[in-house]
């Protein structure tokens, strides 16, 4: 018998049989593949391993982080311009309201807190547009809360006044000096005329409020949804705009312990002959 000289006769003679790599062509079996993936070895078929996972978690994480100011920020500057267009809106109807008025302001013969929160938007109402929309714009959609009347007379009780009484939500007030004589002292009707500096004179603030508390800036609390830093007012010209509180005069006389300067204007000195806007 001849003897087999092959190189895989004398190969396999010499190392024993032989090892069959495996190829592209013929995959692992899957409880290969699982173990490789325990082991955090990335095979061919990809896969994430736990690292990378954790850093691309890491990287949503920071971009979030640095977006969610951002889009903060443009939401408060969409509700702030929205917020003036309400008060625009309010100065279109004040305007024919006086205009129908012989130049008088809104005027009803009771006092605080009727007028400024039943008996002005009753006057107004001939001039609102029915329909759905009737009165939306006198909610600021700032106001987290029922709406500046609603909250004022649940969490201070009213002086006297229901919720059942107020017509609808409204974000906005009617300072004092309009419906009362410049010391405060009784009430008055008042006539366009007597505002010395409309541009710089303050009719309408927006009193949009946080979820649990009214707009309070005597107390120094944040409740005021648009920013402790600002207003947003409509002046008796019809203009409207957001004024820093270091652009505004306070109230006349030092704060009361523990509080800060009033701006809500029902005390300004001078009434209507007063300046609002420094
Ligand atoms: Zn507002």
């Amino acid at each position: 018998m001849a003897l087999d000289s092959s190189p895989s006769r004398l190969y396999q003679a010499t190392f024993g049989p032989p090892i069959v790599m495996a190829t592209a062509q013929h995959p692992p079996p899957p409880h290969d593949r699982r173990a490789r993936l325990r082991s955090g070895v990335r095979g061919r078929a990809g896969g994430f391993t736990l690292i990378e996972l954790l850093v691309v978690i890491a990287i949503i994480a920071i971009l979030a982080g640095m977006l969610l100011p951002v889009l903060a920020r443009a939401k408060k500057e969409a509700q702030r311009a929205n917020c003036l267009s309400n008060l625009h809106q309010i100065g279109f109807t004040l305007a024919m309201y006086t205009a129908d008025s012989q130049d008088c302001y809104p005027y009803s013969g009771n006092g605080w807190p009727e007028m400024p929160f039943v008996d002005l938007l009753k006057l107004y109402s001939p001039y609102i547009p029915n329909g759905t929309n009737r009165g939306a714009f006198f909610r600021c959609p700032a106001d987290q809360g029922p709406g500046f009347n609603f909250q004022w007379v649940q969490q201070t009780g009213g002086a006297g006044l229901t919720t059942n009484q107020l017509p609808f939500a409204n974000s906005y007030y009617y300072y004092f000096n309009f419906y009362n004589d410049d010391t405060g002292s009784r009430l008055q009707l008042r006539k366009t005329r007597d505002v010395t500096d409309p541009v710089r004179k303050a009719i309408a603030p927006c009193f949009a409020s946080s979820p649990h508390g009214f707009y309070n800036i005597q107390l120094d609390t944040p409740t005021d949804s648009h920013g402790r830093d600002f207003m947003l007012l409509l002046f008796a010209d019809g203009h409207a705009q957001s004024a820093k509180y270091i652009q505004l005069n306070p109230a006349p006389g030092p704060p009361a312990p523990g509080t800060v300067p009033t701006y809500n204007f029902d005390w300004t000195t001078g009434g209507l002959k007063g300046n609002d806007l420094r």
